[in-house]
């Protein structure tokens, strides 16, 4: 058995995060562990460090329902106790639902709208945003599923004025020149369209 005191502090960092054998696991290979314990050992190893930011990249891709609940249950348990900040990036608008306080959308490479998380399912003002909430498949749904036309451009050479202007349904002349500036709509939220100049 290890003794230094790195190896205590691993020890004592996965018995926080509630997970069962803490020296067993921490001797174990990734492929003696689960997708789930994987994804706990990774936010482990990010705590060992004393974050005052965590950083959460798909953090719940390709687990199991239950897993993933269990994981964004974690993160909220130690936004409250540990972390004064979690930084999760996800293509999942549920899991933003059910976790995060402010949303950033993103299209491109760019930020298009900023808002608090229930704002921003309530009161969209982005096309882009309003597209993705709109394909989102709804439990009672009976018609076809909405998508949005086009595919993401290169970034190489993005789109000229407000990259998402090739698949916009409400495109402007000046979307294909100009790029939109970030406009304080109030309430907080922020959106980067021509549609929002007063
Ligand atoms: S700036 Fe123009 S192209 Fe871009 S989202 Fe707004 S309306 Fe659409």
């Amino acid at each position: 058995m290890r003794s230094c005191e790195a190896f205590k502090n691993a020890i004592e960092i996965i018995k926080d995060l509630g997970i069962p054998n803490p020296e067993k696991i921490a001797q174990s290979y990734p492929h003696n562990l689960s997708g789930g314990m994987k994804q706990r050992i990774v936010i482990a190893i990010a705590l060992a460090c004393d974050p005052i930011l965590l950083i959460a990249d798909e953090a719940t891709s390709n687990l199991d329902v239950t897993i993933q609940a269990q994981i964004l249950d974690l993160l909220r348990d130690l936004k409250t106790t540990t972390i004064s900040s979690i930084l999760l990036i996800t293509h999942d608008l549920g899991v933003v639902a059910q976790t995060c306080d402010r949303v950033g959308v993103m299209y491109a490479g760019e930020l298009c709208e900023v808002a608090d998380v229930k704002d921003l399912f309530t009161n969209p003002k982005h096309p882009y945003t309003k597209a993705l909430l709109n394909s989102v498949p709804k439990f009672a749904q009976t018609g076809k599923l909405q998508t949005i036309a086009g595919i993401v451009p290169n970034l190489v050479t993005p789109p000229l004025g407000c990259r998402f202007h090739p698949r916009c349904e409400r495109v402007m002349q000046i979307c294909k020149n100009k790029k939109p500036d970030n406009i304080d709509t109030g309430n907080n939220h922020q959106v980067a369209c021509h549609l929002h100049i007063n």
